[in-house]
């Protein structure tokens, strides 16, 4: 018997164009003789569309045109229950191919396990912590893997009192800082501060997007480099349920101070991956390691990329970079042409067989919780 799955992309998020061509990919993609596919559009507006109108979402074409009032009444939370409760009926899995809030922050993820249907990606707990900069630091940290010094900050205490906060901030971390709005993706609202005088303008930013504001102290590098130099940032792709797998390791090199949303996705940038990235072998196996342990440490499910920031070594120096933990991704780009599906390619699984290896592990997660 074919599976029926529904595709879901777009969503509320400002990760919303990126998800529609992850989930034109993966439509593409998937066998038909397998497969009985479903399209999920989901607009901007947070309506669900329909079959006709979630594939000229798709097209590109303008989205249905919903009143403003309309898309912000409070029934709206139980129109999309109602919607997603009818639209999964028949469905034997959903792939929620959404990104950011509204989609890779467990909301989604609840909806589905109470319309009792299997899903690709992590639970409503994977899901949320890993959404959250602040949270996952904390399990990170639990687990015993390395993170950079951090302080954390409410939009409230921020604007209580900027002093303050300025002075816990300088007490716990030195310049270069990147401040970032706890709860986002693709670098929206991220700025790097090299000193007080920046300060301020980063937290307002940071705090328009979110009422939680994480700011780490950035990694530079060793040597030459320490407080100067821009850190590896270096990539692995985990998949699985219980027991997870990693990837080989991929490099990011932006084309700009550091891998801001222009470097990941304006058309004239030039940020390149590496696949696989020049380390070590035993740079490789203690990031695999860690990128499985920072897997469970947020109880994901299925997929996830996990991210992380090396310290610049100067070439011909023998100092050992530090490798820190940045963070993990629960429902990475997934473009045919994204890191996440490039690194397994690069470890042996296709893009396909990608996406066939996801629904059967949805489906198994589904099975054993229920
Ligand atoms: P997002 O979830 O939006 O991708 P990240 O935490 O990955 O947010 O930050 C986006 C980018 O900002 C990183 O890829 C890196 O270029 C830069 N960056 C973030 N934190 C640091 C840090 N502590 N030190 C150096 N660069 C950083
Ligand atoms: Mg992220
Ligand atoms: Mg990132």
């Amino acid at each position: 018997k074919k599976l029926r799955v529904g595709v879901l992309f777009g969503g509320k998020s400002g990760e919303h164009e990126v998800s529609l061509r992850s989930g034109a990919s993966i439509l593409q993609a998937m066998d038909r003789n397998k497969y009985d596919l479903v399209p999920m559009g989901i607009a901007k507006t947070g309506q669900w569309l329909g079959h006709t109108e979630s594939t000229a979402l798709l097209g590109g074409a303008t989205p249905l045109k919903l009143g403003k009032a309309a898309a912000k009444k409070s029934v709206e939370t139980s129109l999309a229950l109602q919607a997603t409760a009818s639209s999964t009926a028949g469905l034997d899995v959903v792939f929620p191919v959404l990104h950011g809030t509204f989609g890779e922050d467990g909301t989604i993820q609840g909806m589905l396990e109470l319309a009792n249907v299997a899903y690709v990606g992590s639970g409503v707990l994977g899901s949320s912590v890993g959404m959250d900069k602040d949270a996952m630091k904390k399990m990170f940290a639990m687990a015993g893997l390395p993170i950079v010094k951090h302080v954390t900050f409410l939009r409230s205490e921020w604007k209580a009192s900027p002093k303050k906060c300025t002075k816990i901030l300088e007490d716990a971390l030195k310049y270069p800082v990147f401040v970032k709005p706890a709860n986002l993706g693709s670098s929206v609202g991220i700025s790097k501060v090299r000193e007080r005088a920046e300060l301020a303008k980063a937290m307002e930013e940071a705090a328009s997007f979110d009422r939680k504001i994480v700011i780490e102290e950035g990694v530079t590098g060793v040597g030459k480099q320490k407080g100067k130099g821009k850190p590896r940032e270096l990539e692995i792709a985990v998949l699985g349920n219980d027991n997870p797998i990693a990837s080989v390791v991929g490099e990011i090199v932006p084309d700009r101070e550091f891998y801001d949303y222009a470097s990941k996705y304006d058309s004239t940038s030039t940020s390149e991956p590496i696949i696989p990235a020049k380390v070590t072998r035993a740079q490789a196996k203690q990031m695999q390691a860690m990128a499985v342990a920072a897997f469970k440490s947020c109880d994901c499910s299925g997929l996830a990329r996990v991210d992380f920031l090396m310290e610049a070594v100067d070439p011909g120096s023998k100092k050992e970079p530090k490798i820190y933990l940045n963070e993990i991704n629960t429902m990475p780009g997934f473009t045919s042409i994204s890191m996440y599906p490039k690194l397994w390619e690069a470890s042996g699984i296709g893009y396909s067989e990608l996406i066939d290896r996801l629904i059967t592990l949805a489906v198994e997660r589904h099975d054993e919780r229920s």
